[in-house]
């Protein structure tokens, strides 16, 4: 099967290759359409929607949801991006209020995918903000998170990786956030027990905490999208007792403007409380409170991340890749020369840092599996080749590049400065041509990732990194804090 699913254009019913029947058909190479949807399909084979029969085996008679492109993500994963949207008729929301309301509590076996069809009727109606969801949505709410169905997977066909059942959290997560997305604020008011399903019973092994895990993962995106009183409530889930969830908390309130920022410094350093200095800092040189002090003088600190957190956290934007046999890490690392540097290792063994013009021509590394030949081709792609001890054919596969800096701006806290937003890395040093440093990266509307490095050298001083609104903002490393600053733009000279 195609790597990214048999749900795809080319076997399905609505494909005016073979209309009304299912499967691959015998014309192939004849032009694509979605009768469905009335538009053309460029690559039937990577192209999916949840009218597929796999997923709709009901032949619902509009669309549901958008149509997706499948698309390489982390490591030799697939992901599902929209290229076509909803049409927004009102028989279409219709339509998806009606599905809603008849939707049963349990699962219904189906095609193992990201595509599932109850969960894209929830995720449509919450991107047309559809008020009739409401009353459905709630129900949804109370469904038992953890009634099961097996996958259905046709027979000449195997799933690897696949849970064998499905359950309802995923359905209940999309509830959430569309209701967050169609009531706003006041849906904080509903969502905030759940960062409390599955916590009822104190003083239990953790494996019984980790059950509902998900779901009050779900909970708290869902609530990071309902405003201040959102925001409030998920401080609650930065005690979560499981750190998938805590780290969830943490990485949604690190998205928090300077508007809430001294809460953040302590956020990200793992405690709590506005206005407490982080334990472990003996003088703390940035008064928290400063930002409501009428008489500070200027520059004035708004924020400040503790050092040794970022470097944890750093270690988890790693990409893992698999090369045959072995699962390679890979990251970026950044100096003051173009291109980066590539960090490699295998389990806790860590390869020499690959310099930007050794990658460009080919570099070689011993890990434990075997010889890794690292060389960033043309167009941005990074091809992995290993050769495994005791001969055979070698393992090769290729990533885009960019697809390295994903899991570092994912994992890595952000700071917004006016009205600009930046992932803040640390490197700790230590490898040859990489000084301690730090590196701030904006993602822009296109999807592209700006670099912004700074090496400790030029911390010790406020560097300045740029002008919103009449306000400048810097930042500096005072020990063990990095602390941004902002002051007001000097007038111009008259
Ligand atoms: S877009 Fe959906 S309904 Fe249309 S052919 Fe593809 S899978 Fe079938």
């Amino acid at each position: 099967m195609p790597n990214g699913g048999s749900d795809n254009c080319a076997t399905c019913w609505h494909n005016s290759r073979h209309p009304g029947q299912a499967g691959y058909g015998s014309f192939p190479d004849a032009r694509c359409e979605c009768l469905l949807r009335g538009v053309p399909i460029e690559d039937p084979l990577f192209t999916y929607c949840p009218n597929h029969p796999h997923h709709d085996p009901g032949k619902t008679p509009f669309p549901v949801g958008p149509i997706y492109v499948g698309e390489p993500g982390p490591g030799l994963t697939y992901t599902r991006k929209v290229i076509v949207p909803s049409p927004r008729t009102e028989a279409v929301r219709q339509g998806l209020v009606g599905l809603l309301e008849a939707m049963p509590e349990k699962p219904t076996a189906e095609y193992p995918s990201p595509t599932r069809f109850h969960d894209e009727v929830i995720l449509q109606l919450g991107e047309f903000k559809e008020a009739r969801a409401v009353p459905g949505l709630r129900r949804v709410l109370a469904f038992a998170p953890l009634a099961r169905a097996p996958i259905q997977v046709p027979e000449d066909e195997a799933v690897l990786g696949a849970e064998p059942m499905v359950d309802r959290i995923g359905t209940i997560g999309r509830a959430m956030e569309a209701l967050a997305k169609i009531l706003g604020e006041p849906a904080a008011d509903l969502l905030e027990p759940y960062l409390g399903s599955g916590l009822e019973k104190k003083g239990q092994p953790l494996e019984v905490y980790e059950k509902l895990a998900p779901l009050r993962a779900l909970a708290a995106r869902a609530l990071a999208l309902c405003g201040d009183r959102g925001k409030a409530a998920l401080q609650k889930a930065l005690q979560d007792p499981v750190a998938d969830v805590s780290g969830e908390a943490r990485r949604l309130l690190g998205c928090w403007t300077l508007a809430a920022t001294l809460t953040l410094a302590v956020v990200v350093g793992g405690h709590a409380g506005p206005g407490e200095a982080p334990p472990g800092i003996s003088s703390p040189a940035l008064p928290l409170a400063a930002e409501t002090t009428p008489a500070s003088p200027d520059p004035r600190p708004i924020l400040a991340l503790d050092i040794p957190e970022l470097e944890r956290l750093r270690e988890q934007g790693w990409l893992g890749v698999q090369a045959g046999p072995a699962r390679i890490e890979m990251t970026p690392a950044f100096s003051d020369k173009p291109g980066f540097h590539l960090l490699v290792r295998e389990g806790p063994f860590e390869a020499a840092a690959i310099a930007p013009e050794e990658l460009a021509r080919g570099a070689f590394r011993k890990v434990p599996s075997g010889v890794l030949t690292l060389r960033l081709e043309p167009k941005g792609m990074l091809s992995v080749t290993l050769e495994a001890g005791g001969g055979g054919p070698p393992h090769r596969t290729e990533i885009p590049s960019r697809a390295l800096i994903g899991p570092i701006y994912t994992a890595l806290p952000k700071v917004v400065l006016g009205i600009v937003e930046y992932a803040v890395v640390r490197e700790r040093g230590g490898r040859e041509g990489l000084p301690p440093a730090v590196t701030l990266i904006r993602k822009d509307g296109e999807g592209a990732y700006w670099l912004a490095h700074h090496p400790d050298t030029e911390l010790s001083k406020v560097v300045w990194l740029l002008a919103v609104d009449g306000t400048l903002y810097g930042v500096r490393k005072d020990g063990r804090l990095l602390v941004f600053l902002k002051k007001p733009l000097p007038p111009p000279p008259s």
